[in-house]
């Protein structure tokens, strides 16, 4: 069975969430705090964290700073309210997986769980076929959801992985930030366009050798985005 811990102050919530997961045929662990929720983590096996951003005592970015420090690679789901817009960057930068903005939907929140939980499963599996492209100096398995570069693995959140491969499968056309909202983040939720451009910043320094300078991943004025291939 797939354990989740769901960290979350507010009771209610947490609470909801718990039902709802269970409901889902998940096992669920709670913690209403950032130290009940590393005490937890430091004593048990979870396959997912559903991590409340704003939390007494220890916020849920230290938390997870602190248990990837401690090499708990657990996917981290972060939810944040609405006007933690730069909190969400930063959320990503601490060794998140991925976030939702409150109030999220239930639908939301289960496909952004069973996407994570999927590509966990793909990245453990020993018999994975891979198939991987090189985009600047990046090399990349869209079937693994794995990076590296040269002999280092790089740590891709789900939205990065899911924008370069929209952009490699159309490499050498302009694809407009439309596009790429309908495509990533569905007709349920949009964020900002800035908030695209924050993943392509992101993107352009695991790829470009002069990210300020971009040669590969490059913006039409406008428009949208270009993968360029030398
Ligand atoms: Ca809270």
């Amino acid at each position: 069975m797939i354990r989740i811990l769901i960290v979350e102050d507010e009771e209610h919530m947490r609470l909801g969430l718990r039902d709802n997961l269970e409901f889902e045929d998940y096992e669920v662990d709670t913690a209403g705090d950032g130290e009940e929720a590393l005490q937890k983590l430091n004593h048990n096996n979870y396959q997912l964290i559903l991590l409340d951003v704003m939390l007494p005592k220890i916020s849920g970015f230290d938390v997870c700073k602190k248990i990837r420090k401690q090499g708990i690679n657990t996917p981290v789901i972060f939810l944040t309210a609405k006007s933690q817009e730069i909190d969400k960057v930063i959320g990503l930068e601490t060794g998140g997986d991925d976030y939702v903005t409150k109030p999220f939907s239930l639908r939301e929140l289960l496909a952004r769980i069973k996407a994570i939980l999927r590509r966990e499963k793909i990245r453990s599996d020993p018999n994975r076929s891979g198939k991987s492209v090189e985009i600047g100096k990046l090399k990349v398995d869209f079937e693994s959801y794995t990076a590296s570069i040269g002999k280092e693995e790089v740590s891709l959140s789900v939205k990065e992985f899911q924008i370069l491969e929209f952009l490699w499968n159309r490499k050498r056309a302009t694809v407009k930030r439309s596009a790429i909202l309908d495509h990533v983040w569905g007709d349920e939720y949009q964020p900002s366009s800035r908030t695209i451009d924050n993943f392509i910043v992101k993107l352009r320094q695991k790829i470009e050798e002069d990210p300020n300078h971009p040669r590969i991943l490059i913006t039409v004025h406008g428009m949208g985005y270009k993968l360029v291939m030398h």
